[in-house]
């Protein structure tokens, strides 16, 4: 495990906390609605993307100064902050105090002024607090201002792969954010990976995520692509692109045999698209017997259909070296024009 300390004092500034994959909803922002700490208590993970202020325009950069960025298509603002902020919960850290004049928003804060949180104990500015109503709640420590000590705790989990599937309604009854953010963030690799052609989704829920993005996006014509999951526990699917989970606790990709673009999906999005209504890929005792199924309370129906996160969608394309190619800039084109 590790301990982050500051670097100007070198006061502790976490508790300990163990490394997992960034979670796909780091860069996401949800409307008028208050979201839960982005960061399962105990862990962190890092961005390796610049991220935060200074901001330039595209004007400002150009192309070719956006691509050192990483930024390969035209967008609002590019940015000029350090890469590797180490991401994790605001109930996590430790001797921290907020700058206020560095918090803005509209309830809360959401970082768009810099650093607003410094050391209590020798003032450095080390990090970024965001709770503001659309964000998901996260303490986003600056590189550079904070040093990692390895400290002793119990071990790693194993890294298998093998873990539950999350479901893509949420208690609510809405489309889960989660599942918005990991198919939207997917949906722009396959995008990429079709070369234009249309792509043909083979039914069930796989579809109703995917199919009508998909649709939508590509140019017309009959479907001459074929999508499907491919991963740990499932037959080699021979199509085209195939969509494999990301390792949640390393972010390793799946790697699947066969030459189809592999797409990284969140990977328990993945779990329960692979293995729908499998609650037993994780040990429980308990439940209702095989083949009993309940009908009270209602399975919950979101009010209307599932749509992709179009920012997250957009923010993944415009980091595709691919995206400079005529035909998916257009796409990328028409789905920033219809924002
Ligand atoms: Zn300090
Ligand atoms: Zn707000």
């Amino acid at each position: 495990m590790t301990v982050f300390a500051c670097a100007g004092c070198g006061a502790e500034l976490t508790a300990p906390v163990s490394r997992v994959a960034l979670p796909v909803q780091a860069h996401q922002e949800y409307g008028d609605r208050y979201l839960p700490p982005l960061m399962e208590p105990g862990t962190y993970a890092v961005d390796p993307e610049p991220y935060g202020p200074p901001w330039r325009t595209w004007g400002e950069t150009g192309a070719d100064g956006a691509a050192a960025r990483g930024v390969y298509a035209p967008v609002d603002a590019v940015s000029f902050g350090p890469a590797g902020h180490v991401l994790l919960a605001p109930g996590d850290t430790r001797g921290t105090v907020v700058i206020p004049e560095r918090c803005d928003g509209c309830c809360g804060s959401a970082g768009g002024l810099g650093p607003n949180l410094a050391c209590a104990g020798c003032g450095l500015p080390v990090g970024t607090r965001i709770d503001d109503c659309y964000r998901w709640q996260a303490v986003w420590l600056a590189p550079g201002t904070v040093l990692r000590l390895p400290v002793d705790g119990p071990p790693a989990p194993g890294a298998g792969w093998e873990w539950a599937g999350i479901p893509p309604i949420d208690p609510t009854g809405c489309w889960s954010p989660r599942w918005e953010a990991a198919v939207g963030i997917a949906l722009a690799h396959v995008l990429a990976a079709s070369a234009g052609a249309r792509v043909a989704v083979p039914g069930g829920l796989l579809t109703t995520v995917f199919g009508p993005a998909l649709d939508a996006l590509l140019p017309p014509g009959p479907p001459v692509r074929t999508l499907a999951l491919a991963g740990p526990g499932l037959p080699a699917p021979g199509a085209d692109v195939v969509l494999v989970p990301r390792h949640p606790l390393t972010g390793e990709v799946w790697r699947p045999g066969g030459t189809a673009p592999a797409v990284p999906l969140d990977a328990e999005v993945w779990a329960h698209l692979a293995f729908p209504g499998d609650g037993a890929r994780i040990p429980a005792t308990g439940g209702l017997p095989a083949g009993v199924e309940r009908d009270d309370p209602l399975p919950p129906s979101p009010p209307s259909g599932f749509r992709p996160d179009r920012e997250l969608l957009l923010r993944t394309l415009a980091r595709l070296p691919a995206v400079r190619e005529p035909w998916l800039l257009e796409v990328y084109a028409e789905a920033r024009g219809r924002r």
